[in-house]
Order: structure tokens, then sequence, then C-alpha cells
């Protein structure tokens, strides 16, 4: 039924404001569910685009993603009617299942993740282009992150002023105002509503987290995961750009109801450390609660995938394969973990 999608998309496009097609079954939109947005009316984080025979949409600010019809429906209930019957006639039954959007838009990665809490900071993909000899790109280099996630990075030099103009966190007058290391969390939408921030130097502490959003939960990765595959989920976000569909909880605790609600198709990596008292009995706990976990054999000396990279000599590749070979659960995990921990 694409073609009386496309037709509904063009009438429908008619009522949206700043509708344009990008390409073939691809159209943008400002979004009418968010109002996207009610400061800067250029704003168009709509996107109708194609899945399939059928057409979807998806908001990259407010998050609301549903076939064409329920966003006709929204907008104009009589032109909803309009195209039920027609689809009716052509013999239509049902929407093909609803894939996710990441898997559709060949957009660049830039404009999915463009975001008005970044435009302040120079992100490192593009530095490295400017300025490879940059402090901020010799730092990525040394620490081996890979360079096709650098756009995931961004440097700032006064991070301190940039912070508070985002949400006052520090004292004014600034004092001790120095650079560091941006790292944004971005929800499965592509919104940005947290950063880290890592020190380059021994300032404290190393990292700071600082929340936009209140109300999301702390996960990092969540905007390139693909829950049709094992989702590997790891303490740290600089660790988990070095595996493949990887997610940081970089909180207390691995249980986080999202981690929960994709329990059976999670893999836990915590710290390889079966010394220290406090992870031997998280990990003990995550098992109980049926989790599968990763279990580094004794031959792993390092204790996180950076330092396994740095000072093991592992590849990233190398560590999935580990990762991927020595995770266990239920009964197996309780065996496994019996000889794992060493107090
Ligand atoms: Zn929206």
């Amino acid at each position: 039924m694409l073609y009386i999608d496309a037709k509904y998309a063009q009438i429908l496009g008619s009522r949206l404001r700043n509708f344009k097609q990008k390409k073939d079954y691809l159209w943008n939109y400002s979004c009418p569910v968010c109002g996207d947005s009610s400061k800067n009316k250029l704003k168009a984080r709509g996107y109708i685009y194609r899945a399939e025979s059928d057409l979807f949409v998806k908001c990259h600010n407010c998050g609301y993603g549903t076939n064409i019809g329920n966003l006709i429906k929204y907008v104009d209930t009589k032109l909803y009617d309009e195209y039920v019957l027609e689809r009716y006639k052509a013999g239509a039954t049902r929407y093909n299942a609803h894939k996710d959007v990441a898997e559709i838009l060949e957009q660049p990665k830039e404009e999915l993740l463009e975001d008005d809490i970044l435009s302040a900071l120079t992100r490192l993909d593009k530095l490295a282009l400017d300025k490879p000899n940059h402090p901020a790109i010799k730092y990525v280099e040394d620490r081996n992150i890979p360079r096709d996630k650098w756009y995931l990075l961004y440097f700032v030099a006064k991070f301190k002023a940039y912070t508070n103009s985002i949400t006052p966190k520090f004292v004014e007058p600034i004092v001790d105002e120095h650079p560091r290391m941006i790292i944004p969390y971005f929800t499965s939408a592509g919104k940005c509503f947290a950063f880290q921030a890592r020190a380059y130097g021994n300032e404290e502490p190393k990292y700071y987290t600082i929340k936009v959003d209140e109300t999301q939960e702390k996960i990092y990765g969540l905007e390139r995961i693909d829950y049709a595959k094992r989702v590997i989920v790891v303490e740290g976000p600089i660790d988990s750009l070095f595996l493949q569909n990887a997610v940081a909880v970089s909180g207390a605790s691995f249980d986080t109801p999202t981690i929960r609600s994709i329990l059976s198709n999670a893999t836990i990596v915590m710290d390889n450390e079966p010394r220290n008292k406090d992870i031997v009995k998280q990990l003990e706990k995550y098992i109980n609660l049926g989790y599968s976990v990763c279990m580094f054999p004794d031959f792993i000396e390092q204790k996180d995938i950076n330092e396994m990279i740095l000072h093991g000599g592992k590849t990233a590749d190398e560590i999935m394969e580990l990762i991927n070979t020595n995770t266990y659960t239920g009964m197996e995990a309780k065996l496994k973990f019996s000889t794992w921990k060493k107090i």
C-alpha cells in the first residue's frame, strides 16, 4: 500500500509545518505532537519514512513513533477516515511490523544526534580533521578509542562555564576552570538528556555526570542499540565504545528497569575483579535475578575493557569473543561463579 501511504503523506504534509521531501519515501516536518519547538519554529525533527511496503513516522525530539495512519488521525480525523477507506478498497489488511527507525533512516549520524545542548561543543571527529594534533585528539588516540566512535565524543575548553550555561551547577564566579571530554547520553530517539565529563588531568572528580532531563534513566548508548541482537551491558561509557551493541549503566546498579526489560537478551559485563567484595556480591545478585553474566577467565588480569586493550594487548574483536565465550546463566553461572570468585 506504499502508493496510498505516499499519497497521504503528501496530503498530510500540507497540514504540517516545515514539511519537505528529503528523498524517495523520506519526508521531514515539525512534529505536531511535541510542538517541535515552541522556541524555534525552524526545528523539524519529525520524519516519515519507509519500512517495506508501509510508511512510518518518528520524531527525534519527543520520540513519537508510529505508523503514518496514526499521525494522520492525530492531525485530521476526517482525512484519516478517507485514508483507511482507500487502503481498505485496495485490499490492505494490516501494517507490517514497525521497524526500528535507525534501520530505516540513512541519514548522516550527525543529523540524528544534533542537539542544542551539544551545539556549543567541538565534536572530536570534526576536530580531528581541523586540528589532528589537538590534545583532545591525542587523548582519544592514546586510549585507542575506535575512530568510528569519535563522533560520539566532544571537547569543551571551559567545562564549568559550559555546564552552567545548561544547568546551574557551579558557584559563580567560577574557579578552577578546565577543559574536559564530554560524553553525551541520548535517548533511543537521539535526544541528549545527560552528559558525562571526563577530566584530562588530575581534576577531581575524574567524572562528572550532568543530567539535563532528570526523568531519564542514566543509560548510555540507547540510541545505537539493535534490540534484535544481544545487548552487552558494561559499567563505563568509554568501555562500551569498544564493543558491538553495547550500553553502559554508569551507575550503582545494572538492574535498572530498562536493562530488566531486556533481561533475557542482555549480558552483564562487570569489571573483572574477582577479589573485590562488592563486585562479587553484586555479580551473584545478578545471577540470582536470572541475568546472563560474563566471567572472564583467570588469565585475564586487567579489570576493565579499556585496560585489556591498552595493557592486555587485546583487540576489540578478541574481547567480544571473550565475552561471548564466557557468558553464563542460571545453574551454569552459579557453578562458574563458585570458581571465578577469589574471596
Ligand atoms: Zn515530536
